[in-house]
């Protein structure tokens, strides 16, 4: 077999085990992370086993947040994790489910690509899943491809992507190779011991596939004592040193410096000849985040609440304030169905020094929002509106200010006299759910002299990435302006409100934004909405 990589890069393949949820996505992105450091460029992809397209028409409660990418991809909330670890903007391309995979392999068959063949699992969808990893490395310039294997290992719908993994080790040669393999070492309360077994067996599933680890990440509440890692590596056939300790952490951000003390970078080194550590300025703001000055208390009023994952981005872009303005940022998920008026508003915000309500679809808790923001707006609490919640921002303000009766969204009030958020007109023919709203990253032109314009650096334009099918209705935007709402950006035609703010002498801070300001928020550098949100809290203080 002809090699692949004449080109020198490096792959790095990263499966899970025993359990989901172990954080396989945040210990990829942090060993790309430690790879950075030498200026090379990591590329991650991710495989997910289920056949839906992307996760977009899923429910967050479920699968966590949508994450979306500037070019208006809907992709797996790890992708988060990657372009915050990486300093990458990532691409729908990126990301390869099963229902990409089929689909696409269902139409190179209708088209008579493989005529005269029986189309298989194997060679077809796992040399069509190679070819994948070989296009985005080289179109990408990557000098490391770092694929994550979504699940576990063990679960039908992986098979294939493990499968193609495993073959590529002979087509880019064992020197270019990397696997790493993520486990659970439990602390059982009654024997209060680590224990290696579920690590053996998983690893063992990992080797019947014909893999090897080169590194198994023991995911635990405590680092890994001597002697487990020692049983790991007789067990699993991998060198001690090899063996590194997943220990939990209150930051993710911390992650690139635990790995770093386990002695990761050695083991990167041996087996892809690359250099890696943590960066200077990643350990200067993981360590602020050890050393705060006072603390804030943010609310975030949702009715996604039950699953932290849901508001991934948003927890993130909060801990970014943290770490950059040092202060310890607590937050407190409010469920807005529970919300029925302005008296349980305000006694639900007890103690809160500022809100955000975040993005949100259909009808479930949007009045309990409504009160929440009219709280907020009469009462200074500082405030911060995410696509819905500039949305219900402009219903409240219609309706409280405006007096406009009744005024609502056609997203749950067809029939409102006052359609104040209504469907972008070209939405209205659309009749397919996925990949079909308003997605990806837009420009905002900026008005001059308004607090959004200064957060935002005093810049002409502001991009941020979309995720709606809503919008502030045009017919009604001479009302609101009137009234003293601030339009402080609009898309270049003039037809969308992208942010929107309150005057300086009614509100210390009340901002929204049609867009997902969370989604681009940086550990470097904190999303400008979420900075101005946590600095009017600490200067309330
Ligand atoms: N449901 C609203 C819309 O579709 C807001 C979407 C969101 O918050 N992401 O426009």
């Amino acid at each position: 077999m002809p090699r692949r990589n004449d080109m020198k890069k490096k792959f790095i393949i990263v499966s899970g085990g025993v359990l989901s949820g172990l954080g396989k996505g945040v210990a990829a992105a942090s060993i790309g992370n430690l790879i950075t450091k030498a200026g090379l460029k990591v590329v991650p992809v991710k495989c997910d086993g289920y056949l839906n397209v992307d996760p977009g028409t899923m429910n967050p409660t479920e699968h966590g947040e949508v994450f979306v990418l500037d070019d208006g991809g809907e992709v797996d909330m790890d992708f988060g994790h990657y372009e915050r670890f990486l300093g990458v903007s990532c691409k729908f391309s990126w990301s390869l489910t099963m229902g990409k995979i089929y689909e696409e392999i269902r139409l190179k068959e209708r088209r008579g690509d493989y005529l005269g063949k029986t189309v298989q699992l194997i060679p077809h969808v796992t040399d069509l899943i190679k070819e994948k990893f070989y296009k985005i490395a080289e179109d990408e310039k990557a000098d490391v491809l770092m694929i994550e294997i979504g699940g576990t290992v063990g679960d039908i719908e992986n098979e294939l992507f493990i499968e193609a993994c495993r073959q590529i080790k002979k087509e880019v040669g064992p020197e270019n190779i990397m696997y790493v393999h993520l486990t659970y070492v439990p602390v059982p309360d009654n024997v209060h011991e680590q224990k290696s077994k579920p690590t053996q067996q998983s690893v063992a599933l990992v080797r019947e596939r014909g893999i090897e680890p080169d590194i198994i990440i023991g995911r635990c509440k405590e680092l890994l004592d001597s002697g487990i890692k020692k049983k790991i590596s007789i067990f699993c056939g991998i060198e001690e040193k090899a063996v590194i300790s997943g220990v939990d952490v209150d930051s993710v951000y911390k992650i690139p410096l635990v790995f770093s003390k386990e002695g990761i970078n050695d083991i990167i080194k041996e087996n892809l000849g690359i250099a890696s550590g943590v960066k200077d300025d990643w350990k200067k703001l993981a360590d602020n985040l050890d050393h705060t000055e006072g603390k804030v208390t943010i609310a975030i009023c949702g009715k996604y609440t039950k699953l932290e994952d849901s508001y991934a981005s948003i927890l993130e872009a909060l801990k970014h304030c943290s770490a950059n303005l040092k202060v310890k940022v607590c937050v407190k998920m409010i469920e807005t169905t529970d919300v029925n008026n302005l008296e349980e508003a305000g006694s639900l915000l007890r103690g809160i020094d500022g809100v955000i309500v975040p993005g949100g679809f259909g009808s479930r808790g949007i009045e309990g929002k409504v009160q929440i923001i009219h709280y907020c707006r009469e009462h200074g609490v500082p405030f911060l509106g995410i696509c819905y919640g500039l949305q219900l921002a402009v219903v409240e303000f219609a309706r409280n200010v405006c007096d406009l009766k009744g005024a609502s969204t056609t997203e749950t009030h067809p029939g409102t006299p006052h359609p104040v958020i209504d469907i972008l007109p070209e939405q209205k023919k659309i009749t397919d759910k996925g990949g079909t709203m308003r997605l990806g990253a837009y420009p905002a032109v900026m008005k001059e002299g308004t607090l959004v314009w200064m957060l935002y650096g005093k810049e002409k334009e502001a991009w941020e990435r979309h995720r709606h099918r809503y919008e502030v209705n045009p017919e009604y935007h001479q009302a609101l302006l009137e009234k003293g709402l601030i339009f402080s950006g609009l898309s270049p035609d003039g037809k969308l409100v992208e942010f929107i703010e309150l005057p300086k002498e009614k509100h210390k801070y009340f901002t929204a934004t049609q867009g997902h300001p969370e989604l681009k928020s940086r550990f470097e550098k904190p999303g400008p909405l979420f900075y101005g949100l946590v600095k009017a809290c600490v200067e309330k203080e």
